[in-house]
């Protein structure tokens, strides 16, 4: 089974990096698991394999969502009614949801907190092959304060030791990141989202102990006291990124927290969902705020990610090709940039650099065919005609 080889032949290819298409190549081989070859269909060596004509369609790496909650039901409005079905129902649930988002392009995924553990147990399932669905990384139960953000997730901590033990109850778990909870947020009763939760030294010592685990920081920051925590503390992404100030959302702008963001290569991974197309050209919303700090964000030199939250009312975890360009507009992106960032510069950001995010020989056989040009048009994400995980069709 393992050397038994497809090639696509007569694809137009993108690799995830380049400003456009290959030159010169037309043809993808793979195995049950790996991109083996990305050659020319005339020049020979795509024989020995069978070969599947894909004249006039359009390759692309699968796409990465940085940020979604598999647990989490987008029907459900309010926070404290989630979790309330059977673990029977959840896992079906969650059968459904990794289904669908595998049918629109999304090969990997990565899931920044729940209560206990159960996307993990998808995780391994769809690793094994015994369900279709995006690759997971998960980060399990997220490091808060009491009361604090998403508490209802058993991860309440008050004290560096308190936050240590949480962590290692995580790693104890099997979990592949540590989330922390930075500031409040916007779904938790008394929480406030300017609110830091944890000074700089707590956030240094969790990124510490992490780092001894091998394991990367996702820091929850909505205030800039807790992103400018976050960011000398040395996280791996800053998710949400929201610079909100006593004066409101987007309106303190922290140029030394950059810097250090900029220093320590850490990403932002601002979760603009396809639900922010209500504030485009709507004086009232954040738009002006956030166009400005994510296009300051990448002048710096700071990588932004593709991420939806995926999860939380309304935002569907299937949802992030309708979401990107909305991101784009909001980052300023063309569209090779936004597939950048929910392609190559995405999975570096989540630690999957070396596997997948690129259509490269010996990487992951990733990948999203269509029957348009996606690099001249983002909406055509929506309507992909084959989706390849791991060398194997999850759909088409
Ligand atoms: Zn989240």
């Amino acid at each position: 089974m393992s050397d038994y080889k497809t090639t696509l032949t007569g694809l137009k290819i993108w690799d995830g990096i380049a400003d456009d298409y290959l030159a010169d190549v037309d043809s993808i081989t793979m195995t049950a698991h790996k991109l083996t070859a990305i050659g020319c269909t005339s020049d020979g060596t795509m024989s020995n394999s069978r070969q599947v004509d894909c004249s006039g369609l359009y390759a692309i790496p699968g796409l990465i969502d940085a940020h979604i909650h598999l647990v989490l039901d987008p029907e459900i409005k309010n926070a404290l009614e989630q979790g309330l079905e059977s673990a029977d129902e959840l896992m079906a649930k969650m059968e459904k949801r990794v289904g669908a988002m595998a049918a629109a392009g999304i090969t990997t995924a990565r899931d920044l907190g729940a209560g206990q553990w159960q996307e993990l147990i998808v995780r391994d399932r769809i690793q094994r092959a015994e369900l279709k669905g995006p690759r997971l990384v998960c980060s399990g139960q997220p490091i808060t304060s009491p009361k604090g953000h998403c508490h209802f997730w058993g991860g309440e901590a008050e004290t560096v030791e308190e936050c240590l033990s949480v962590l290692d109850r995580q790693i104890e778990q099997g979990v592949d990141l540590i989330k922390v909870m930075a500031t409040g947020g916007t779904m938790t009763p008394h929480s406030r989202p300017v609110d830091a939760q944890f000074d700089q030294n707590t956030m240094s010592k969790i990124v510490e102990r992490s780092t001894e685990y091998h394991r990367h920081v996702a820091a929850h920051c909505h205030g800039t006291t807790g992103i400018h925590n976050a960011a000398f503390a040395g996280v791996r992404t800053i998710e949400h990124c929201s610079f909100v100030g006593e004066n409101g959302w987007g309106a303190d702008y922290d140029e030394a927290a950059v810097q250090k963001m900029v220093e320590n290569e850490t990403r932002v991974s601002p979760t603009i969902n396809v639900g922010w197309s209500r504030f485009i050209n709507n004086d009232k919303g954040p738009e002006k705020r956030v166009m400005e700090n994510l296009t300051r964000l990448r002048k710096a030199g700071v990588k932004l990610i593709a991420s939806t939250d995926a999860g939380i009312p309304n935002v569907f975890h299937h949802d992030l090709p309708k979401a990107l360009p909305v991101f784009a507009h909001f980052a300023n992106f063309t569209p090779v940039e936004a597939l950048r960032s929910a392609t190559s510069d995405c999975a570096s950001a989540i630690g999957l650099g070396e596997i997948t995010g690129t259509l490269r020989a010996g990487f992951e056989a990733d990948m999203v065919l269509y029957d348009k040009d996606p690099l001249l048009d983002l909406s055509v994400l929506e309507h992909p005609v084959a989706v390849y995980g791991r060398g194997v069709l999850l759909s088409g």
